[in-house]
């Protein structure tokens, strides 16, 4: 089949687009699905550069993020039939250790991501378990779906599961143009909180305005932007900062917050070394609550809510599954609003 593997840790150079990759093969409970649409992530960076202890079959095939059809059923596998359009819940979890009896799939012992731990969907097929899927409505596009999984899943279970996020509340997102960004953006919308933007530049910061942001800065013109949301906030803050940037703006999202204010984090894409001023965690009561992927019953909440069109994936472009290396530079410089997407049927 035809397929984007690595053969080895390393920058974008390692990618290779082949057509002679072994097709997966459906194992117990799993199901073989023909991709149509991939997204991309920056998980797809961190993992084809490598990190100490992460043990890799090679070759790898990046990518958490698909729709297709189901190609054939592994053994054990009921409920489902060849021809269906799905996608997965790209969270791996084993189903027996504790987490997993209590229903928190993203805390399972055996954790793992597709295209992370296990060979992910930027090829013709794909290998799932059945109990990660759902139907994608007739009238819906598999563009759009396949943008869906990974961040909706993680900005719901950040904000709304973990975060407890309640109407009347403000959300301060920091970051527009990212996947989690534009779907924290609107999860925090339909849960009925006013939302504050951080915008890398003006077209980011319009964009934002545009999917429904109350109040957005653009740290291009105001670099202290944490002072920009006291004042906006009449010198209390925010009670909720979504912040996936890490070490260069912890400091000022910890100062943006009310008293008894949550920071969310699902990820550090500037570093991971923050300074934390002790002094605001309690002398303003703070949270720091850090979550990754989410469970599937965040999964069926949140999708429920796309098929809706209540939330609606951002895909800034679609590019042939050749060509995922300009579709991951343009991811990696930023340049884009939403999500890259790789056709490949
Ligand atoms: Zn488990």
């Amino acid at each position: 089949m035809r397929a984007i593997v690595f053969y080895q840790h390393g920058g974008p150079e390692v990618l290779q687009y082949r057509d002679d990759v072994p097709e997966p093969q459906p194992g117990p409970d799993e199901v073989l699905v023909r991709v149509r649409y991939a997204a991309l992530n920056r998980l797809d960076d961190f993992v084809r550069t490598g990190w100490r202890g992460l043990d890799l079959a090679f070759p790898h095939i990046p990518g958490s993020d698909f729709s297709g059809a189901i190609a054939a059923l592994g053994p054990g596998v009921t409920g489902w039939t060849v021809g269906q359009r799905v996608v997965a819940n790209p969270t791996i979890w084993c189903g027996r250790c504790p987490a997993c009896v209590a229903g928190r799939h993203n805390r399972c012992d055996r954790f793992a991501i597709l295209g992370e731990h296990v060979r992910g969907a930027c090829a013709e097929f794909v290998a799932v378990p059945a109990r990660n899927l759902i139907a994608i409505p007739d009238d819906y596009p598999d563009e759009l779906a396949a943008a869906a999984p990974l961040v909706f899943v993680t900005a719901w279970h950040m904000l709304i599961t973990a975060g407890q996020l309640r109407p009347g509340e403000t959300v301060l997102i920091v970051g527009a143009g990212g996947g989690v960004n534009t779907a924290a953006l609107q999860i925090a919308r339909l849960a009925g909180a006013t939302v504050f933007v951080v915008a890398g530049n003006a077209a980011k910061a319009a964009r934002a305005r545009n999917l429904g942001a109350d109040w957005v800065v653009d740290r291009s013109a105001e670099p202290n932007w944490s002072k920009a949301v006291w004042a906006a906030t009449g010198r209390r803050g925010v009670d909720v900062v979504v912040d996936n940037v890490g070490a260069a703006t912890w400091g000022h999202s910890l100062r943006a917050l009310a008293r008894g204010g949550r920071l969310l984090t699902v990820g550090g894409t500037s570093g991971y070394e923050a300074v934390t001023p002790v002094n605001l965690i309690f002398g303003r009561h703070l949270s720091i609550i850090g979550t990754t992927m989410g469970t599937q019953a965040d999964f069926e909440a949140v999708m429920a809510q796309v098929w809706a069109g209540r939330l609606t994936p951002v895909v800034d472009r679609i590019f042939p599954l050749a060509d995922y290396p300009a579709a991951l530079a343009r991811l990696l410089a930023g340049e884009g609003f939403g999500k890259q997407v790789v056709q490949i049927a």
